[in-house]
C-alpha cells in the first residue's frame, strides 16, 4: 500500500506509559508499539497523537465510587484503575517516540463526570473532540491509526472516523489489545464498517 502524502495521516492513539506494563492500566505488550511507531513514522508526511489526559477523581476511575472495583460496569461503562492522570510522568507520550512529526496533539477525557475513548467524541458520542474539523481543513481523507488499545480508543477511533466518511486502516502491529474476546469483537465490527487493517510492512513510504 502507497501512502498519499496529501491525504493520508498516521494517528497515534494513547502510546503513554500509564497503558504500558508498569504503567497504572497496562496492557500486555503495550511498549511493544513503540518501535513499530518509530518505524511507520518516517513513511508518513503527517501525523497526529491523542493522550488520554484525566483529572483526579475522574468518573471512570473504579476509586471514585465506593464499593466498585476496577472493570467493574458502572451505569453501563466499564470502570478502570486511576490511569491517565493529566500532568503525570505516564500521562506524557512515550518518550522514546520520536515527536518532531507529530502536527497536532488531542487531549481527551479531561471532563471529570465524561470518559472519552474515541479520538473524535467524548463517550457521550456527541462532544467533539475538534479532531474531525481539524482533518477536515487540513484535507486528510485516510487515517492509519497505531497506539492502544485495539479493543477500545484505537477500536472507537476507527469506527467514528469510519462513521465521518474517513477511509480507515488499522496498523496491527503497531496496535495491542486488552482482551482477545473484545479484540475480536471489535475486529468483526470495524471490518463490517469498511477498515482495512495491514502490518506495517505492508506500506511503502
Ligand atoms: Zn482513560
Amino acid at each position: 500500500m502507497r501512502i498519499d502524502p496529501d491525504t493520508d495521516i498516521l494517528g497515534i492513539v494513547d502510546a503513554q506509559p500509564t497503558f504500558m506494563p508498569g504503567g497504572e492500566l497496562a496492557v500486555a505488550g503495550g511498549h511493544e508499539i513503540v518501535p513499530a511507531i518509530n518505524r511507520l513514522l518516517p513513511k508518513f508526511a503527517h501525523a497526529f497523537a491523542t493522550q488520554d489526559w484525566h483529572p483526579p477523581g475522574h468518573a471512570s476511575f473504579a476509586s471514585s465510587h465506593p464499593g466498585k472495583a476496577p472493570f467493574d460496569s458502572y451505569n453501563g461503562d466499564t470502570l478502570w484503575p486511576d490511569h491517565a492522570i493529566a500532568g503525570s510522568p505516564n500521562a506524557a507520550i512515550h518518550a522514546a517516540i520520536d515527536q518532531t512529526r507529530i502536527e497536532l496533539i488531542v487531549r481527551k477525557g479531561f471532563r471529570p463526570q465524561l470518559d472519552s475513548y474515541s479520538a473524535f467524541f467524548e463517550n457521550d458520542r456527541k462532544t467533539h473532540t475538534g479532531l474531525d474539523g481539524w482533518l477536515r481543513q487540513r484535507g486528510f481523507k485516510h487515517v492509519f491509526i497505531a497506539g492502544l488499545a485495539t479493543d477500545y480508543c484505537v477500536g472507537w477511533s476507527a469506527e467514528d472516523a469510519l462513521r465521518l466518511g474517513y477511509a480507515v486502516t488499522i496498523v496491527e502491529d503497531a496496535c495491542r489489545g486488552i482482551a482477545q474476546a473484545t479484540i475480536d469483537a471489535m475486529r468483526a465490527r470495524l471490518t463490517a464498517l469498511g477498515c482495512q487493517f495491514i502490518a506495517s510492512t505492508d506500506l511503502v513510504g
